[in-house]
């Protein structure tokens, strides 16, 4: 039987990549220091920020609310409801019994009151729904901060989102794309600072958070999610950090120290405010009021 290396009793989690067993309680308060720590190191955000966490109902965005909750800060939450049938009707009640359990104020908005619901411009775009979904996802988040007030927006993307979208971008050598990957994205042109403190912790270490600290979350995938590239390149990184533990850490980590400041050097992407709603875009109008554009052509057609 593993002891917890902190107070001896038995371990309920062992981390190989860290060399470390650990109780329940002192597993809590690893992760938590650990997005505490990630949050300082990358200068995310300070006392003076007001801070919204963009929260789909799932364990990753949850729990880092929760553990922001713990930490003592001052952070309300954003749920977009994406109009995706039971999944979107859990994930939304599911939101706001969490936000009500941490005392914290929810903002809600509906995609079918903003523009339309996924499936409907899902089957209007010859994209991939992710994608589509993707961009107002990003859209609305940035628009809604602003709107109220927020400077800082947190989504709950783990070291297994970043891993599977620098697999992606290397693959195709998408040398913009992996320029632009960090833990903040940083304010300005339009946009309201991004932050992801779950950036070092795998999905396990984030779902045995959720799990210990009692978080009602939507296990359900979403129904799109399935066929997703991103699936298979973190199917392929599991079995990799099985033979090798610290791999996924090692991959990113060192992206973000040693690859990306070359990137970075080079980057030069021109934005203007949309000529419709004034959001930014590298081009003249941005692609969701593109995409209210063509929306409308259907109904008059
Ligand atoms: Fe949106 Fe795709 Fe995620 Fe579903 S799986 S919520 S469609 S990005
Ligand atoms: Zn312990
Ligand atoms: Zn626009």
């Amino acid at each position: 039987m593993k002891k917890c290396v902190k107070c001896s009793q038995k371990a309920v989690v062992h981390l190989p990549h860290h060399r470390l067993a650990l109780c329940k309680e002192h597993y809590v308060e690893w992760f938590e220091n650990r997005v505490e720590k990630t949050i300082r190191s990358f200068r995310m955000f300070s006392e003076e920020d007001r801070v919204l966490v963009a929260v789909s109902g799932g364990k990753d965005s949850l729990g880092v609310w929760h553990a922001l909750w713990k930490l003592g800060y001052i952070a309300d939450g954003l749920h977009i409801n994406l109009g995706i049938g039971d999944y979107s009707e859990l994930s939304e009640r599911k939101t706001r019994a969490f936000a009500e359990r941490i005392g914290r104020e929810l903002h809600v908005i509906s995609l079918r009151e903003h523009i339309a619901d996924i499936p409907t411009l899902k089957d209007l775009q010859d994209r991939p729904a992710c994608s589509v979904c993707g961009t107002l996802k990003r859209y609305y988040m940035n628009h809604t901060a602003k709107k109220l007030g927020y400077s800082v927006v947190i989504t709950g993307h783990n070291l297994d989102d970043e891993c599977a979208v620098l697999m992606g971008n290397v693959l195709s050598w998408n040398l913009d794309y992996m320029a632009r990957q960090y833990p903040v994205l940083e304010e300005g042109k339009g946009f309201v600072r991004k932050v992801k403190p779950l950036c070092l912790i795998t999905e396990k270490e984030s779902a045995l958070y959720a799990f210990l600290s009692n978080i009602d979350f939507v296990e359900d995938e979403c129904p799109y999610a399935l066929g997703a590239s991103s699936i298979d390149y973190k199917l392929v990184m599991a079995s990799i950090e099985e033979k090798s533990p610290g791999t996924k850490l090692r991959f990113y980590s060192e992206f973000i120290r040693k690859v990306r400041p070359m990137l970075v050097a080079k980057q030069d992407v021109k934005l203007n405010a949309c000529r419709v709603c004034g959001e930014p875009t590298t081009g003249d109008v941005c692609s969701v009021c593109r995409l209210k554009m063509k929306l409308q052509a259907q109904k008059v057609s």
